[in-house]
């Protein structure tokens, strides 16, 4: 294993500098929050990860779970990592106080997060779960429910699930058909099967608490008639008994890569015996879940950066220490070789990591703080948080998952024939990361939602907002004479942004939707460029400020140095790709619809 998968300079500097996630500590509801806190918080996170998380990463991808007599067992490191994640209060971190949370602002949270995703990101899937499935009830489901759940949950004893996809109904929800039907006393009876349920099923706790999508018998059909139900593996009687909920597991699923988290097949009330009590009302189930989806998507694009990040670090050490060739202009067999760092396509592929790791989880930053804004303020500063958060959502999923993988992929192809081999971590990453843009809504299902709702929501508000915060980045930029070039290319961009947007939602007043949403998939990856373009020049000006009136030296000086060059980089090898994707985007020609002569593909 490589030595080092994360940098926490550069995380407190993204947080603390970029971001000024300590802010959140001037609202009563983050105050603890100051930025020794969170310099504390983050150095405890990464202490945390060494023992509980790292060691154990390469043997659960080698030894994964089974079913086994309807029994799955886990790695032996699940039940010790649970109870110390529930020791350390992470599971129940952003909770409230009063329900056995730390009121950590989100801000926060992602960073610790992407340290423990960096060092073992499938085990982190346990604790992720749980942690969404108990905000979930504990924003919707009645104080009865909460007693009864919350504190096993946050003690690592039950895990949480998310129960929505179906054979059937996949990325296509409304067509959900597990039935729920009302036994009264605001119990229901479920019936129905769901599969590719993550910690689904598994022998390291005591209970599982699944949230699942149903039907109750006679509601709409579509998404209007889906509901929401707390449905545990066993049922707590008044004395605190359990009872077996005929919740079973059909079978496991054999995958890629995230091996050592199981993903169930389960069968829901194969006896007729599975009780599952409503959360919040009737057919108002797909909104309460879609607070949980939120959050797991801003976790899923942190996660694709945090691999990323590992990936990165396993990549520049290897570069550092791997003597091959010469260098062209220096071509003589009597030298010693160089090291391949020193090859331009190797420095190259190290700076397309680093572009896409620091960019993207600057953007999981941006975000992060717009949550923690939309939980303490009110009215129409509200509103505006709620819309950033809204059309970014798609895009921080997105754009770290799809660029995540390329990230990995150059970091493979660093290490030449070994990363290949299962002697280094890379390909271990590689396939780790291949799910990030399938689950939590594919790529494509994200694409759809940027371009065909959050553009144009609300008239466009969400656009206007977002344009607002990259213009009050760029005016910070333009205090720097060295930055005006990347001004005024990230300014360009925004206008090419905008023509492109009108031209399509052109086509969509026509009435055009199919043609309109045809190519979002690549709107989307310009939109993301763009975005973490803007993220880069934001971060290169806070780098510049602190070279040019903190007089770093050594290490430090290092460190702010490179993130402009990073900046650069960025703007010189990504930017450039969104002129072949707005030349597409702007083109009339129409390839991929489906017509009635039908071309082979
Ligand atoms: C390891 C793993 C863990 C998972 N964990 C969970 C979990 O915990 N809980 C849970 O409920 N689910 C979970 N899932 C399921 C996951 O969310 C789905 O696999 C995902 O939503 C895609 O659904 P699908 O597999 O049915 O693909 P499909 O919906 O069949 O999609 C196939 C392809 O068609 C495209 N497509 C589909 N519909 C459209 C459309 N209308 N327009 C354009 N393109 C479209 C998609 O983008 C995709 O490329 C997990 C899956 C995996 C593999």
């Amino acid at each position: 294993m490589a030595s080092k998968y994360v940098s926490l300079q550069n995380l407190k500097f993204t947080l603390n500098r970029v971001h000024q996630a300590h802010e959140m500590s001037h609202y009563e509801y983050f105050k603890d929050y100051d930025e020794d806190a969170i310099n504390m918080m983050i150095d405890a996170a990464k202490q945390f990860s060494d023992t509980y998380l790292f060691p154990f990463y390469e043997d659960m991808d080698r030894n994964e779970p089974e079913l086994e007599d309807g029994v799955v067992k886990v790695h032996h490191s699940v039940k010790p990592l649970l109870e110390a994640m529930a020791e350390g209060g992470y599971i129940g971190a952003g909770a409230p106080a009063e329900y056995g949370g730390m009121q950590m602002p989100s801000a926060l949270s992602v960073a610790l997060g992407f340290i423990m995703s960096a060092a073992n990101n499938g085990a982190m899937g346990f604790s992720g779960l749980t942690a969404g499935a108990a905000n979930l009830i504990l924003t919707f489901a009645k104080e009865e429910y909460k007693e009864k759940y919350i504190p096993n949950m946050f003690a690592g004893k039950w895990q949480g699930t998310m129960v929505l996809t179906e054979p059937q109904a996949g990325s296509s929800l409304s067509d959900i058909t597990t039935t729920a039907k009302p036994i009264g006393d605001g119990k229901y009876r479920l019936t129905g099967q769901k599969i590719f349920i993550s910690g689904g099923d598994y022998d390291a706790v005591e209970n599982i608490i699944h949230l699942v999508l149903a039907r109750v018998e006679g509601a709409p059909k579509g998404t209007k008639g889906i509901s929401l139900f707390i449905v545990p593996k066993y049922r707590i009687e008044e004395n605190g008994d359990f009872t077996f909920n005929d919740v079973t597991p059909a079978g496991i699923y054999h995958k890629l890569g995230q091996k050592g988290t199981p993903a169930m097949h389960l069968m829901f009330g194969e006896n007729d015996d599975c009780e599952g009590y409503l959360v919040g009302e009737e057919n108002k189930g797909l909104s309460y879940m879609f607070q949980l989806m939120n959050e797991a998507r801003i976790l899923v694009g942190l996660g694709g950066c945090a691999i990323a990040s590992a990936a990165y670090y396993a990549s520049l050490e290897y570069a550092n220490e791997r003597p091959q060739g010469r260098r062209l202009n220096d071509k003589d067999p009597d030298q010693p070789q160089t090291l391949i760092v020193n090859h331009p396509d190797v420095k190259r592929m190290l700076l397309l990591q680093k572009s896409i790791v620091e960019g993207g989880f600057s953007l999981v930053a941006e975000c992060a703080k717009y949550w923690d804004y939309t939980r303490v303020l009110e009215g129409e500063e509200k509103e505006k948080y709620e819309l950033l958060l809204e059309i970014l959502t798609p895009v921080v999923k997105t754009y770290p998952s799809e660029m995540g993988i390329v990230s990995v992929s150059n970091g493979l192809q660093v290490l030449g024939g070994s990363g290949f081999c299962k002697d280094f971590p890379l390909e271990n990453y590689y396939r780790d990361i291949r799910i990030y843009p399938l689950y939590e809504g594919t790529t494509g299902i994200q694409s759809m939602d940027l371009l065909g709702r959050k553009v144009t929501m609300k008239q466009g508000k969400a656009v206007k907002y977002l344009f607002a915060e990259v213009n009050k980045d760029i005016e910070a930029a333009k205090t720097y004479p060295e930055l005006s070039k990347y001004v005024k290319i990230l300014e360009e961009k925004l206008q090419v942004l905008q023509s492109v947007t009108m031209k399509l939602i052109g086509i969509a007043m026509k009435g055009n939707i199919e043609l309109f949403l045809s190519d979002a998939n690549l709107y989307m990856e310009f939109f993301g460029t763009i975005a973490v373009a803007w993220q880069w020049l934001k971060q290169a000006t806070t780098a510049k400020q602190i070279l040019l009136t903190e007089n770093p030296q050594g290490e430090d000086l290092k460190f702010y140095e490179s993130k402009i060059h990073t900046m650069k980089f960025f703007f010189a090898y990504e930017v450039p790709k969104t002129l072949g994707l707005a030349q597409r985007l702007m083109d009339d020609e129409v390839l991929t619809i489906a017509t009635e002569r039908e071309v082979a593909v």
